[in-house]
């Protein structure tokens, strides 16, 4: 993915291990440069759903005469944190289906993102890929549905209310058993009520990310082509060690670190974020007769069962608290006792699968916001206040994903644009700003 050469498409890629990020002249206030000179400068920090986000909505947003160059950084590369490694479900319910804030909005936004990747990657040329049956088993999006089944005689009657006032956006249609069964041969329901979702999505993370990054690069083409200002963009994979490394080279730093975001010096213990650790199996079918139905849909009941195809299932996830570990490998230790933690739950709905043959593991580290009468909303805002910094550079964080990365990165990072562009926090609904007002406890 990384390289040290620069196309003349003005999309740069670097592999950079030097403590200083360039030697570059001191830039000028981000409003000065866009009210005299036009240029602006910015880096994205990590490179999951929030960086990639962000980025697309920058070059998409910023106006045509903007000389603009976007640095990302990110120590592993397009999807090294958990965006990459995550289920890939996407739908904008609780788990009693109850729409969740601005769920329609945020649904809207990501489907749009989706598209955007899958087009990219539509636009590649053909010989590139190596064989159709490679392309396949790379599949941005995959549309089965998702199946919630009732799990609690206790939540039925809440359930089905919920189910009642579902988003248009995504419908959730209530099945008996037998209409259940017609849709998933082998499920078992134990309380003979599911909630069908048939707009839900599951999708495959890194591929999506891949050409989410194709089409920021596209972007910047045809703007180079068509625009007045120039756009550059450019992937450093690097490791970050503190903001001050940034300062007085860039008009803004947008910090999209994921989980790790409390490791940076000048944030460390200070966010209300905790840190969770999850891992999922990876499980393929002992032989050509028991392979998953072909269109049958993922499931989400105590664990997750994430189709990729029907001849490979993720099942997921554990839920390790305060765990501090981000890294995707998985050992056998762990793996073992995911395993026996996740197949008696996920068997629970589709017994069949407790004949399959684990074949890997792979896990990633959450930022966990905290609950709100609106649910666990992410953080945005502009932090120079908060980290005591009055510089000319301006300081953004969008993190606390949370277990809701794929529903929230699209919006929030349309906001998170918007607001680095017009250098004007008050854009970005007070909703997601307020953390501010909070003392961490952690
Ligand atoms: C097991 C699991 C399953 C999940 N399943 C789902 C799901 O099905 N649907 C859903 O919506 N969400 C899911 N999530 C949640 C989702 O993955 C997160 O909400 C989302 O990935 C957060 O995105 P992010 O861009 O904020 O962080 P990340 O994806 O973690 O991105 C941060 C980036 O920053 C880089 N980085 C970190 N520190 C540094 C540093 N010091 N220097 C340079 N680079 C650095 C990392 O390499 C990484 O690429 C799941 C999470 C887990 C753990």
């Amino acid at each position: 993915m990384f390289s040290n050469s620069a196309t003349s498409s003005q999309v740069m890629f670097s592999s950079s291990s030097s403590s200083s990020i360039t030697n570059q002249s001191r830039p000028l206030p981000l409003t000065i440069l866009t009210r005299h000179s036009h240029s602006s400068r910015f880096a994205v920090l990590g490179a999951g759903f929030a960086g990639l986000s962000v980025v697309w909505h920058l070059f998409k947003h910023s106006p045509k005469e903007l000389n603009l160059k976007i640095d990302i950084y990110d120590e592993v590369g397009i999807g090294g944190g958990a965006s990459g490694i995550s289920g890939g479900l996407l739908h904008p319910y609780s788990p009693k289906v109850k729409p969740l804030w601005e769920g329609a909005q945020c649904w809207n936004e990501s489907i749009k993102l989706l598209r955007i990747a899958e087009e990219a990657s539509l636009s590649r040329d053909c010989q590139v890929r190596e064989s159709t049956e490679q392309y396949m088993k790379a599949f941005v999006v995959n549309k089965r549905g998702i199946l919630r089944p009732a799990m609690d005689m206790k939540n039925m009657t809440k359930l089905n209310d919920n189910a009642k006032t579902c988003l248009p956006c995504c419908r959730v249609k209530t099945l008996n058993n037998e209409e259940a069964q017609g849709l998933l041969p082998g499920v078992l329901l134990p309380f003979n009520t599911a909630f069908f979702m048939p707009e839900a999505l599951n999708i495959n993370p890194r591929h999506y990310l891949e050409e989410l990054f194709l089409a920021c690069e596209n972007l910047v083409k045809e703007s180079s082509s068509h625009d007045s200002g120039e756009k550059q963009l450019s992937l450093h994979k690097k490791s970050i060690h503190g903001l001050s490394e940034f300062e007085g080279e860039y008009d803004a730093v947008i910090i999209c670190l994921g989980a790790k975001v409390n490791m940076l010096p000048e944030i460390s213990g200070r966010l209300p974020l905790r840190t969770c650790r999850g891992v999922i199996v990876h499980l393929e079918p002992p032989d050509d007769t028991r392979c998953y139905p072909e269109d049958g849909p993922s499931i989400l009941s105590d664990a997750w069962i994430a189709v990729e195809s029907s001849r490979s299932l993720n099942v997921g996830s554990t839920w390790e608290w305060k765990s501090i570990n981000s890294s995707p490998n998985v050992s056998i230790e762990e793996a073992s006792k995911a395993l026996h933690e996740l197949l008696p739950k996920a068997s629970t709905i589709y017994p069949g699968i407790r004949d399959w043959v684990f074949t890997g593991a792979r896990a990633g580290l959450r930022a966990m916001p905290p609950l709100t009468p609106l649910g666990s909303l992410p953080l945005l805002g502009c932090i120079n206040d908060f980290i005591g910094r009055n510089r000319s550079c301006k300081y953004w964080l969008f993190g606390g994903l949370g277990s809701r990365g794929l529903l929230y990165h699209g919006w929030l990072g349309n906001l998170m644009a918007h607001a680095v562009l017009s250098c004007n926090e008050e854009v970005i609904p007070s909703e997601l700003t307020s953390w501010k007002n909070i003392k961490p406890k952690y």
